[in-house]
């Protein structure tokens, strides 16, 4: 990526901060000092003074900053899809895409649906994104270009795909390759077999890779994998060793109480994606219950096919009031709760060194967003503001490590055109 490194040293001036540290520390006219990526000095505005001689100053009155949004779990590619399977089962779903994916894919098709969902991610506040996708090297390529962040891993499963290579090759390949591999991506329990779920487990733990891999996410999964494997999903991930620390379960929707305290001894994290399972009549995952439990809960908007956007604002929204009906509750998860998972818990859950906090020696990665819009107005609560009111155009800026990479509600990296997608 080209986009120009800020100077040496910044001020963003005049916004409320919201830190998103243990205390869920606020402060209105502030002001972050940023030198080399890093964030050097934080606070009230009238406490930053240092420096200003030669350092570039971004005004953010008027503006809310906060640390960009780790997209959780996501198909990236998938943007070429959208709209390819509207109003149907998981099931019928999964027929659909699996046959256009491995009819039509090819590694230029999927660096350019990953291409535009990094624009449609930068352009709404995310920084990082958690993608499963074949040829994901694609995926990694897009983002560097585009200037998303993108974490991405090998996938497996049995049924067709585009890569055309088996999961025997695939592991044979990656033990062969003697390095450290970021993430191993088993698409589900259902599509491996329990040796297949082990040997992953092992090339994980040898390879120093976290795991990511869909989980719980409809009954119909339920039943099969109970025919398979005689069991719930969580417990075969437990069982063939794939459910630790460095374990992220998008969906988690359906769990048994005993599922519920493995995740939970394990320390694994679970991507909520409450649009997606929503849109696709799966359920709504018992979130009071695996926080309760002491489980790190982040989100996700899933691909573009099962949720038609990559909008973190959107699937915040839901997240709030989902469980408000779900638990009769309106408290039961609020704005702050769902601002952490969308934040810091997504960044702890990938493991970003330093992300998902603003505070000192901390990467400068953060969104600044406008709040001048009409829908913005009254004096309420600043993350109430954010998480019920805010709507992706309100990004003004994404600085990603002190980079900007969105400015001005553009993204930065103008020398990668923007290409046209192939119907
Ligand atoms: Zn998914």
């Amino acid at each position: 990526m080209n986009a120009p490194e800020l100077s040496g040293e910044m001020i963003i001036r005049g916004g409320t901060i919201l830190t998103m540290d243990d205390a869920a520390t606020v402060w209105d006219d502030a002001a972050i000092h940023i030198r080399n990526g890093v964030i050097v000095d934080i606070g009230p505005s009238h406490t930053i003074k240092a420096h200003e001689t030669g350092c570039r100053t971004v005004d953010a009155h008027g503006c809310a900053i906060l640390p960009g949004f780790v997209n959780a779990h996501t198909h990236l590619a998938m943007t070429l899809f959208r709209g390819i399977a509207d109003d149907v089962h998981l099931q019928d779903f999964l027929r659909r895409v699996v046959a256009e994916e491995s009819e039509t894919l090819s590694p230029q098709r999927v660096y350019t649906g990953a291409l535009n969902a990094c624009y449609e991610s930068l352009l709404a506040g995310t920084t990082d994104a958690l993608d499963m996708y074949w040829f994901p090297h694609e995926a990694v390529s897009a983002g560097r270009d585009a200037g998303l962040r993108v974490h991405a891993g090998e996938a497996f499963a049995n049924f067709p795909t585009p890569e055309h290579t088996s999961v025997e090759t695939k592991l044979d390949s990656l033990n062969a390759a003697d390095r450290r591999v970021p993430w191993l991506m088993p698409h589900s329990v259902y599509a491996l077999t329990e040796d297949q779920l082990s040997r992953i487990a092992a090339s994980a733990q040898e390879l120093g890779a976290r795991i990511h891999v869909h989980a719980a996410e409809n009954e119909g999964e339920l039943a099969t994998v109970r025919a398979q494997h005689g069991t719930t999903p969580i417990e075969v991930l437990h069982r063939t060793g794939l459910l630790s620390s460095r374990t992220v379960i998008a969906h988690a929707v359906h769990l048994t109480d005993n599922d519920i305290s493995l995740i939970a001894e394990a320390g694994a994290s679970v991507a909520h994606c409450p649009w997606s399972n929503l849109k696709l009549a799966s359920g709504i995952a018992p979130v009071r219950a695996l926080l309760d439990a002491g489980v790190r809960v982040c989100l996700g908007t899933d691909g573009a096919v099962s949720s038609n956007t990559l909008d973190m604002w959107t699937t915040m929204r839901l997240a709030a009031v989902l469980h408000k009906w779900r638990d009769h509750d309106p408290a039961s998860i609020g704005s702050r709760a769902v601002l952490a998972m969308a934040t810091r818990h997504g960044a702890e859950a990938l493991g970003i060194p330093g992300g998902g906090v603003l505070a000192p020696g901390m990467p400068a990665t953060l969104q600044i967003v406008d709040l001048s819009g009409p829908h913005h107005s009254g004096v309420g609560d600043i993350w109430s503001q954010l998480v019920y009111s805010t709507h992706p155009g309100d990004v003004r800026d994404v600085i990603i490590s002190g980079v900007s990479v969105v400015a001005d509600k553009k993204v930065v990296s103008e020398d990668v055109r923007r290409p046209a997608l192939a119907q």
